[in-house]
């Protein structure tokens, strides 16, 4: 039989997660589909951390850039008289430079889960990044409504109280930057074998 290979993938409470007591539900969530906690911790990240866990590349800031635009034009905002620019990079560099600020200003509960196509599941029990559009079930979905429209006027980054690695490719920079390897764990649970064979 071909190997099945597990991923591992980030997750954090972001500081409005863990101010709204929402760390045993989010992992209540998590835990009960059957991803395994092989790590976690509470910290307040510093700058440095989130520097580096949200890159100033130019594909990453464009991305973000691009999706705070189309968010101001659809709800016919004037996104060069808010930001000061049409410039999705450099609206990029601004959302990015919020959401540090914003990461850094309280502890974040912070795990590494592991599963079975554990990327894709975590995501699709988070939720869409914009909280008042994720669907019903999902943690963003069930827990805020937050939206571009406010967050953008208020200068702030959109409250969607979670994150998670959203590739393969982000969860394998993003792992080692929040734990070492004797952080992390290896146990089975006990339910694995009823779970899949
Ligand atoms: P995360 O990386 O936090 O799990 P995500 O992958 O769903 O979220 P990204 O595109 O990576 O979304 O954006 C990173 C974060 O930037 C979002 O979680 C959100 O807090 C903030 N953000 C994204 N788009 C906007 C926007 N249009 N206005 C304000 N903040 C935004
Ligand atoms: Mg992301």
């Amino acid at each position: 039989m071909k190997e099945i290979r597990e991923e591992r993938t980030l997750v954090f409470l972001k500081p409005d997660g863990v101010q709204r007591a929402l760390i045993g539900e989010v992992l209540r969530r998590l835990e009960r589909a059957g991803l395994k906690v092989i790590g976690m911790k509470m910290v307040r990240p510093g700058r440095q951390l989130l520097e580096r866990h949200y890159p100033s590349d130019e594909g990453f800031l464009r991305t973000l850039g691009g999706k705070t635009k189309d968010a101001f034009a659809t709800y016919g905002m004037d996104v060069k008289r808010e930001t000061g620019t049409d410039d999705p990079l450099e609206i990029g560099r601004q959302v990015r430079g919020w959401l540090i600020d914003y990461v850094s200003s309280g502890p974040v509960a912070a795990f590494v889960l592991e599963g079975i196509h554990a990327i894709t599941a975590v995501r699709k029990l988070v939720g869409d990044t914009l909280p008042y559009r994720a669907a019903p079930g999902t943690i963003r979905g069930d827990f805020s409504i937050d939206s571009p429209t406010v967050a953008n006027l208020m200068k702030r980054p959109v409250r969607n109280l979670i994150h998670a690695s959203g590739s393969v490719e982000e969860a394998a920079l993003e792992i080692p930057l929040w734990f070492n390897e004797r952080e992390l764990y290896e146990y089975e649970r006990a339910d694995q074998r009823a779970m899949f064979g």
